[in-house]
């Protein structure tokens, strides 16, 4: 993969959306557009691309926020949290003090988001907010964690993201991110580029009306930054003792970093 497609914001006021470049003032409408029409088949589309997959993958990186299984107090923001699915797990597997604001662009979303929320029983545990991760409306040092899953990528200017999880995080609390990523397994990533580029489409077409939205999804993997470029990123933010664990071999990966 070539520096040039690691860009996500390119020089004359123009962003990557997908393999396209759009005036950068634009790219989060777009995205915006992309979220409120997959939204109620979200969960769906979810299972059907990656074969039940994101489901390991979530519960790998929700064991990694390390919350409290007693009565201690702990407070998650998971930001671009769309319909729960990180927040809800971490709610479940954690004592009754861990609390979760669910952060996310998309009104579409977060309706989702609430239903299952509600349908669990968990309002008391679990808020849900409208908030851009560029700019987000939480005071310093009010959380332990930030998560952000699958989200990061979405968002046009990551490092001001970045900053923001280094701002909302108290001393010692601990940045995760569960992002696609670069697969580096000979083969795994030609049956990976099959499957993204001609499977994932089809898939939105037939399942979800259109393969538009699936195709910005799997272009957008392309252009975001690789293992070692975005765990950089994550350092100039500010985060310390970062760290990168791949899944399935680099399809997707979780990068850790600590306020300290
Ligand atoms: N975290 C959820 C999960 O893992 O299933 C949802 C991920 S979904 C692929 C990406 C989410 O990012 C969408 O809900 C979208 O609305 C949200 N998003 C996109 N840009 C955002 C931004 N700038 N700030 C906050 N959320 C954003």
């Amino acid at each position: 993969m070539s520096n040039e497609t690691h860009e996500q914001n390119n020089k004359g006021g123009t962003a990557s959306f997908g393999f396209r470049n759009v005036p950068e003032d634009e790219r989060q409408g777009l995205v915006n557009g992309v979220f409120s029409s997959v939204a109620a088949r979200y969960d769906l589309m979810n299972d059907l691309m990656s074969g039940g997959l994101h489901r390991l993958w979530k519960a790998d990186f929700v064991a990694m926020i390390g919350a409290p299984r007693n009565d201690q107090p702990f407070r998650l923001l998971d930001v671009a949290g769309g319909t729960g699915d990180i927040a809800l797990r971490y709610a479940e597997s954690s004592g009754p003090n861990a609390t979760a604001v669910l952060a996310d662009i998309s009104p579409e979303m977060l309706e989702e988001g609430r239903t299952k929320v509600a349908a669990k029983g968990l309002d008391a545990r679990i808020s849900l907010t409208q908030g851009n991760a560029e700019a987000l409306p939480f005071p310093d040092r009010a959380f332990d964690a930030y998560t952000i899953a699958f989200g990061i990528r979405n968002v046009t200017h990551i490092d001001a993201a970045l900053r923001e999880a280094h701002r909302v995080l108290k001393i010692g609390g601990r940045f995760l991110c569960l992002e696609f990523s670069e697969c580096r397994v000979p083969l795994l990533d030609r049956l990976y580029d099959f499957h993204s580029f001609e499977v994932i489409p089809r898939l939105g077409r037939i399942a979800a009306g259109s393969g538009d939205p699936y195709r910005y999804l799997v272009e957008s993997i392309r252009r975001f930054p690789n293992q070692e470029a975005f765990a950089g990123m994550i350092r100039e933010a500010g985060f310390e003792r970062v760290s990168v664990r791949n899944l399935t071999g680099g399809i997707a990966a979780i990068h850790s970093g600590w306020k300290l």
